[in-house]
């Protein structure tokens, strides 16, 4: 879905982007995969941010508010919750909040539970009684899993590095999501896996080097296996373009169009339906933003950089930690010629 080629504008007058996705990617003269994702305008980034849209939630005044909850426990491997009726907050409040960054640093259960009594459950499935969510420890677990691996594969866009790594752990990701829906039985290869052997494939500059990856058998770990034999091996401009081309077939989200009868305007809304849309919606709003998610090398946690400049570390604790250590090594390394020539003498 691109309208904005038919030139439609929103409600404050600025051009409308629907999603992260039919945007077009190309190589320039410096080799560089450049999509529209990365020359978003300011303007445009206020565009998706007028209206969101929540069926599951409470709905007012064309602003969503979300309900977090009141007490969260697990339960034979169930995360289960009580929604917090008296309280309520508002989605484009909660993304400054980063409540994806918190998510994705959850590691135990426990954090899993303190996410939720904060930010509310992921879903709530229609089973659940009301009042209520229950979902499987392993659903959050999962969906933690993906929301790591399309996170990763922006942050490879964007910072231009670890690309080989985060195409293979969305590949992975892909193919075990796969073999959990067909309960370990053979079964035909993800739609990620297609999309990525239709673009070694299709693609010109991808094309001469994938060649011999692109398997004619159609079981699934066989064409994985060559995928990721692919990836050991391309290029990096090849990697981004096949980076590029999953993020525009992949990334994306429904937004639709309301109308307003009584004063005869539309608006475009999100359709954000559980909490779970809205943790996918602020990562691609942080791609806008560039300020995805990074994880800090020195301590494992995920963090966002305050400002738009990348920043390596999550704190200047960990920055200097990391440069004491670096300084000590260089240190040994200069005194070892010293340490060898007095052993030689003594
Ligand atoms: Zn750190």
């Amino acid at each position: 879905m691109d309208i904005r080629g038919q030139g439609p504008k929103g409600v404050s007058g600025l051009p409308l982007i629907y999603a992260v996705q039919n945007q077009t990617t190309f190589i320039d003269e410096q080799q560089e995969v450049q999509t529209e994702l990365l020359l978003e305008s300011e303007h445009k980034l206020e565009a998706y941010r007028l209206d969101i849209g929540v069926k599951d939630q409470v709905k007012e005044d064309r602003r969503s508010f979300w309900r977090p909850a009141r007490d969260a426990w697990v339960d034979d491997d169930f995360l289960w919750c009580e929604l917090d009726s008296t309280h309520a907050y508002e989605l484009m409040q909660a993304y400054s909040r980063a409540p994806h960054v918190r998510f994705l640093n959850a590691k135990s259960d426990d954090d899993l539970l303190d996410f939720v009594v904060t930010w509310g459950p992921l879903a709530i499935p229609e089973s659940a009684p009301v009042g209520k969510s229950r979902l499987s420890i392993r659903d959050y677990r999962l969906f933690q899993t993906e929301l790591r691996a399309t996170n990763g594969l922006l942050l490879a866009l964007q910072e231009g590095k670890g690309e080989g790594q985060a195409l293979t752990q969305f590949l992975t990701l892909a193919e075990e999501r796969q073999q959990a829906l067909s309960l370990g039985a053979a079964h035909m290869p993800s739609t990620t896996i297609l999309n990525l052997q239709m673009i070694l494939q299709d693609d010109p500059l991808v094309q001469p080097l994938a060649r011999r990856y692109v398997d004619k058998n159609t079981e699934s770990t066989r064409i994985l296996a060559s995928l990721l034999g692919w990836i050991a091996s391309a290029s990096v401009v090849a990697l981004r373009q096949a980076i590029a081309h999953l993020i525009n077939k992949e990334c994306q989200l429904t937004a639709r169009l309301y109308s307003n009868v009584h004063s005869g305007t539309v608006s475009v809304q999100w359709e954000l339906h559980t909490l779970e849309d809205a943790l996918v919606w602020m990562v691609y709003q942080s791609a806008l933003d560039t300020r995805l998610p990074q994880t800090c090398p020195e301590c494992r946690k995920v963090f966002q950089s305050e400002t738009r400049h990348a920043k390596k570390f999550c704190s200047p604790k960990c920055a200097h930690c990391c440069a004491a250590r670096r300084w000590a090594a260089e240190r040994r390394q200069r005194r070892a010629p010293e340490l060898f020539a007095s052993q030689k003498n003594g």
